[in-house]
């Protein structure tokens, strides 16, 4: 017998296994609506014009080469990536109280994150919205950290449960850890409004807990990538510490390319005015340095993380990423493409929710044109989910929550006559 006859078979991944499903289903009729990649109105996955552009730069650059990366990813490409997130004149830019790591997408960005916080942070708590994109809890538990969570969704109002968030990180242990989504919460689609998170950003801050964003869709939410970074740029603006996991999976496209930056911000009391010109530069230049030595600490550590890991990230999508964001008519030209998605993603919410209107399918279904980002959380129950996957040959994840990108015009009756069927 096999050394291995003992192994257990483990569940299927519980968004990757909709798909597993759907591919095994023969029917024509049949519609994913389970992962999250953005398909055209023709059904079809897409590599944006401005990415094949940046390709065949490369390709005919004779000084690019196949060379491993330091530890640390792509100067350039870590530099333009945390300027995206916090703007371009952010102070913890300016002041250099930042260390950015190119990072395996999103995912591998929040892993290292959180092995970083295990090893050098006093306190190993990080509290998870209620949902939360499902793989959270095992990337932070894989990390070394212990889970806890705080309420975020109120399934009866269908949005915001803020008393209950602000109640939770009230009672969380100082210096905890908290997640929060930067914009377009998976799955529920249900971000705090600006006066809302200026009340969580006052309550972590008095409280001393430590932020941490995931941002997996800046500018897929509302198509553009400055709206989309305000919740984090509150948080930078008020000097303090903040953890930033980015990914360039969803807002460029490269989903397989795994490129996506873990930044690291730190607080520097005593540093008291952000305008760095020459002459600031000269009076305070102790200071700068001695946040730049905080920098070459920090990276020092997390090159520790990283290197028996996987030693240094893939070089192709995170050049490809750089060409974009450093030449102005290549970004400009991201920036309409990634709204373009953005728009269509939009004009799919309307249509869905015109379609159900039409049928006079029972219940409110305003949720779907108030919700933002990429997915739909419906209120399916589980029950209706294998309802709409039996009859209809549907496919999406059993929490109810549908990707409104793997929908098209033509898909939209479909799924409006499922649904109607579903709660009737
Ligand atoms: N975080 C959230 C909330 C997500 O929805 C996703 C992708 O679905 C990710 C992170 C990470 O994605 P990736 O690792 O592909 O960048």
């Amino acid at each position: 017998d096999s050394v291995f006859a003992n192994v257990v078979q483990a569940p299927e991944d519980p968004i990757l296994g909709v798909t597993v499903a759907y591919n095994k289903d023969p029917s024509p009729a049949k519609l994913n609506l389970g992962v999250g990649a953005y398909r055209t109105e023709e059904g079809k996955p897409i590599v944006l014009n401005v990415v094949r552009k940046a390709e065949q730069l490369l390709v005919n650059d004779p000084s690019h080469l196949k060379e491993y990366l330091p530890i640390l990813g792509l100067a350039d490409f870590n530099k333009l990536t945390a300027k995206l997130i916090l703007g371009a004149d952010s102070p913890a830019v300016l002041e250099n109280r930042i260390a950015t790591a190119q990072c395996l997408s999103g995912t591998g960005s929040l892993r290292v994150g959180s092995e970083f916080l295990a090893r050098h942070y006093h306190q190993h708590t990080i509290y998870i919205p209620q949902p939360t994109w499902g793989n959270h809890p095992k990337v932070f538990t894989s990390g070394g950290l212990n889970v806890k969570s705080y309420r975020y969704y109120d399934p009866t109002t269908r949005g915001l449960d803020l008393q209950g968030l602000l109640e939770d990180l009230n009672a969380a242990d100082a210096g905890s850890v908290v997640l929060f989504h930067a914009c377009a919460h998976n799955p529920t689609g249900v971000d705090p409004t600006p006066e809302q998170w200026e009340q969580i950003r006052q309550l972590v801050r008095s409280k001393g807990l430590l932020p941490f964003f995931d941002s997996a869709y800046q500018g897929f939410a509302s198509g553009s990538l400055d709206e989309d970074a305000q919740s984090v740029r509150m948080f930078v603006a008020d000097g303090g510490e903040c953890f930033i996991a980015q990914s360039y999976a969803k807002n460029m496209g490269l989903y397989g390319e795994r490129v996506g930056a873990l930044s690291i911000i730190w607080i520097f009391t005593w540093f008291f005015k952000p305008a760095l010109d020459w002459k600031y530069w000269f009076r305070h230049e102790k200071k700068v340095c001695k946040a730049a030595d905080v920098a070459s600490r920090v990276e020092s550590q997390l090159k520790l993380v990283v290197r028996p890991m996987y030693s240094n990230p893939p070089i192709h999508g995170a050049s490809i990423v750089a060409k974009v964001l450093k030449d102005k008519d290549l970004y400009d030209e991201w920036t309409a493409e990634l709204k373009g998605m953005a728009d269509r993603i939009i004009s799919m919410r309307q249509q869905l929710f015109d379609a159900l209107t039409a049928r006079g399918t029972p219940g409110d279904w305003s949720h779907i044109i108030k919700q933002i980002g990429m997915f739909t959380f419906t209120g399916l129950n589980a029950e209706q989910v294998s309802f709409m996957r039996n009859e209809y040959h549907i496919y999406m994840t059993s929490d109810g929550r549908i990707s409104m990108a793997g929908l098209s015009s033509r898909t939209v009756p479909h799924l409006a006559d499922a649904i109607h069927a579903a709660v009737t």
